[in-house]
């Protein structure tokens, strides 16, 4: 019923708006039978320091793929989640700061540890727990990633340079973000591999932390030339993953070869509507 309410007002903002730029009917018509197709909405976790944003690359690309971004601001508050679980029909969780590894996966922290935020840690942990138990697609990027592994039990390198000495690849580039600096050899049969179409494509890259003990339920299905994990999926799902780079800087920018990745979650998204 809730889901009915939010369509309608998606609805009447659309024609709203549509009527505000161009008052031709034949306009309003097309965007009530865009409404009318129900464009699934994919909830975009708060990414930034100011708790009620993220960076826009992220809302090009959910509306490059079909889908209605909306961000979803930091909370602790447990209910109101769930009323934004009600209305959202899939979750990409964001890049960003580093994950707090005592609270996290029982680690003390490494003097090379990044800036980590408690409060985003909470936050983050406690919607991903709550949307992948309410069966929604999730796409975990980055740090949505990590973190996605860190919730479902597994644990992280703090520190690729310091830890990982079998590691000889610049996994912090500093090129454009649509420009991929690194390859990866994705597993055949896996999401990814559905997804991408490829075996093996070079990606962006801007980590210095990376999975190491996989959370129990969870596989890889990606990695880089020296090893280091670039994707994970959920054995027994087929719409919760992650990936260690960044796909939104290419979509946003109007490269497809990474577009599958957010087809899929907007695909998955509209099946659960
Ligand atoms: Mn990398």
């Amino acid at each position: 019923m809730k889901k009915i309410f939010a369509l309608v007002a998606i609805m009447v903002l659309v024609m709203a708006s549509f009527g505000n730029v161009d008052a031709q009917g034949k306009k309003v018509k097309q965007a009530t039978e865009t409404v009318e197709a129900c464009m699934p909405i994919i909830g975009i976790s708060a990414a930034e320091s100011s708790p009620a944003s993220a960076p826009a690359t992220y809302v090009n690309a959910v509306k490059r793929a079909g889908g209605v971004p909306v961000i979803i601001p930091m909370t602790s508050d447990k209910a109101q989640l769930e009323a934004v679980l009600e209305i959202v029909d899939g979750v990409i969780m964001t890049g960003g700061e580093d994950i707090d590894p005592l609270k996290g996966y029982n680690e003390e922290p490494l003097r090379a540890l990044g800036e980590i935020v408690p409060e985003r840690d909470k936050f983050d942990l406690m919607l991903i727990r709550m949307a992948v138990a309410k069966g929604l697609p999730v796409l975990g990027i980055c740090r949505g990633e990590q973190l996605m592994n860190v919730a479902f039990g597994g644990s992280l390198y703090q520190d690729i340079p310091s830890q990982v000495k079998t590691s000889y690849i610049k996994h912090r580039q500093e090129a454009p973000r649509n420009y991929g600096t690194h390859s990866i050899e994705i597993t055949e049969g896996s999401l990814m591999h559905k997804m991408l179409g490829v075996n093996k494509i070079a990606v962006n890259s801007y980590h210095h932390q990376a999975v190491k003990d996989v959370a129990p339920g969870f596989k890889v299905t990606a990695v880089s030339p020296d090893g280091i994990v670039e994707a994970i999926e959920k054995v027994d799902s087929d719409c919760v993953w992650g990936v260690q780079f960044h796909p939104e800087g290419f979509v946003s920018m109007g490269d497809d070869s990474f577009l599958g990745i957010f087809k899929h979650l907007v695909n998955k998204a509209a099946e659960k509507k």
